[in-house]
């Protein structure tokens, strides 16, 4: 890795720059990813007079972690708020969040599930070659349930990471996790050794025999695509 790449997370601008942190590595613990609190207790400003809807997508920023990305970003989706926000005082920025949901939330509430979708960054190999090949029978591959199964990986393309020479970008993919209860449960049924049909079936059963609502619904197809 070019050393100018490796500019790693500074603690500092969490506060200065209203991100937090969301994704650790697992080997180091060294900060992978961090998400802009405005986006997540705000959502994106829209523009006057623009036609277009605004995207209700966090935004995640990754290496390098350098002020200059936070702040245009700020200044191009949050317009207002970054400005109010350079304004407060430190004990100001502290409470700037603390009063507002994420957006979220909210629209969790209104649903009744009060879950808060997560993120997971993947590593392109895994998802081309484990989820997208190996775990396939060879006929099903382009069919179209493969195809419904890999659209829930999304290309991660962070539009402020400088590229440096030779770098594609495009080696990690995005996955939403909209029910993380269902998620966690979903994984220990696994590591049990049941199978995804087995699974999705226990999942219905402890959602019968639990009435919890938050678990929702869930098939082998839904255990396997973790969302
Ligand atoms: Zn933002």
């Amino acid at each position: 890795m070019a050393p100018k790449r490796a500019t790693p997370f500074m603690p500092r601008h969490s506060h200065e720059y209203a991100v937090r942190v969301s994704q650790r590595s697992g080997k180091n613990g060294s900060v992978v990813a961090a998400e802009c609190l405005f986006c997540v207790y705000f959502g994106r400003e829209s523009k006057v007079g623009s036609k277009r809807k605004n995207t209700g997508n966090i935004k995640y920023f990754s290496m390098p972690f350098r002020a200059d990305n936070y702040r245009q970003h700020h200044v191009k989706q949050h317009p207002q708020k970054w400005e109010q926000y350079q304004e407060a005082n430190d004990e100001e920025k502290k409470m700037f969040f603390e009063e507002n949901r994420p957006v979220k939330e909210t629209l969790h509430n209104h649903y009744g599930a009060k879950q808060v979708k997560q993120r997971y960054l993947i590593n392109a190999p895994i998802v081309k070659v484990i989820i997208g090949e190996l775990l396939w029978d060879p006929d099903d591959i382009d069919g179209s349930t493969h195809k419904n199964m890999m659209s829930s990986f999304i290309d991660y393309v962070d539009e402020s990471e400088v590229m440096e020479e030779g770098e594609e970008g495009g080696d990690r993919f995005c996955i939403e996790i909209n029910n993380p209860v269902q998620f966690s449960l979903a994984i220990e049924y696994l590591q049990a050794g049941l199978s995804f049909r087995q699974a999705a079936r226990v999942m219905i059963g402890t959602k019968e025999r639990t009435g919890l609502a938050a678990i929702g619904s869930c098939s082998d197809y839904t255990i396997a695509i973790g969302s």
